[in-house]
């Protein structure tokens, strides 16, 4: 009966043994992977950053009015910041040539779009017909009103600053200074040219001065910007520009990875063919150990959360 309980003791610490082994292996691994890439400050700091909470209180003008809930991507806008965006855009020359049909209430916005829904149903309607189909066909009669309200509400909201994200921003009390990046953020967008899709993503990093911002909203802007008819190049302009006003900084760095569908299915009909558009700023551009260290860390694997 003891030698029984003996071997069951030795089998316990074995078992024991062999779990504080596998713990060693994994975080031995772990954390030589990290020092190997030289980046733990910058991780320890970026993981760190999810803590804080948002405030609304920004010299450029993200505490502005917050006046509506789209229903169709529910999200918080700030209109008086989308119009001021839109102008510091105009300066530069990097706004999408197009009329804001700027509004005074939200009333007004929605009026806007029930006769911009209107007028491009007639318009679709009549595309069709000269292409010779058959609108009276049950499945292609709602189609003109279904693209309609897709170009309006889904895939070009962003051609009206009243979309514009809030953006919460907060003073950077912790003094973080090292950079922070968002990466694998999805872009959705169609090129102007040929309106078709632009289907990839984009990885952005800037290194905080006087505030920081809510780590989703860098991903609303890159889809704000997305949501126009575009060129991969202005999209990158644009959403660098806008950040940097924000967040009073040239120090940001935007870098979009892009499948133009008029390169995959037609013309060349290229499918595999991808673009790479990139803006850097501030310290961004003139350090080249800044740059290199945002181009490293946009190439590690990502981590897995779960
Ligand atoms: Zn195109």
């Amino acid at each position: 009966m003891k030698k029984f309980h003996n071997v069951k003791k030795k089998r316990k610490s074995l078992k024991k043994n062999l779990l504080v082994l596998h713990i060693k292996f994994f975080f031995g691994m772990a954390f030589n992977k990290i020092f190997a890439s030289g980046s733990l400050p910058a991780l320890v700091k970026f993981r760190s950053r999810c803590a804080y909470s948002d405030e609304n209180d920004s010299s450029n003008g993200t505490n502005g009015s917050i006046q509506e809930v789209m229903p169709a991507s529910a999200f918080k806008v700030n209109p008086n910041l989308g119009y001021k965006v839109h102008h510091h855009l105009l300066q530069l020359g990097i706004e999408t040539p197009y009329d804001p049909l700027i509004t005074d209430s939200s009333n007004e916005n929605a009026a806007n779009n029930a006769r911009k829904i209107e007028q491009i149903t007639d318009k679709f309607k009549e595309i069709m017909e000269i292409l010779g189909l058959d609108l009276t066909n049950d499945s292609l009669e709602k189609t003109p009103r279904r693209v309609a309200k897709m170009y309006v509400e889904e895939v070009f909201w962003g051609l009206n600053p009243h979309n514009f994200p809030h953006i919460s921003t907060v003073k950077n009390s912790m003094k973080y200074d090292e950079m922070v990046i968002e990466r694998n953020i999805n872009v959705s967008s169609h090129c102007e040219h040929h309106f078709v899709h632009i289907d990839g993503i984009a990885h952005v990093g800037y290194i905080p001065k006087e505030r920081v911002i809510g780590l989703s909203k860098i991903n609303r802007v890159v889809r704000y910007f997305s949501k126009r008819p575009q060129i991969q190049e202005r999209l990158t302009e644009q959403i660098y520009a806008a950040l940097s006003y924000v967040l009073e900084t040239q120090d940001v760095a935007v870098t979009v990875i892009a499948q133009h569908f008029c390169v995959k299915c037609r013309g060349i009909e290229d499918v595999n063919c991808n673009t790479v558009t990139s803006k850097l700023g501030g310290i961004f551009q003139t350090d080249q150990k800044t740059r290199g260290e945002f181009i490293r860390l946009i190439q590690i694997p990502n981590a897995n959360c779960q």
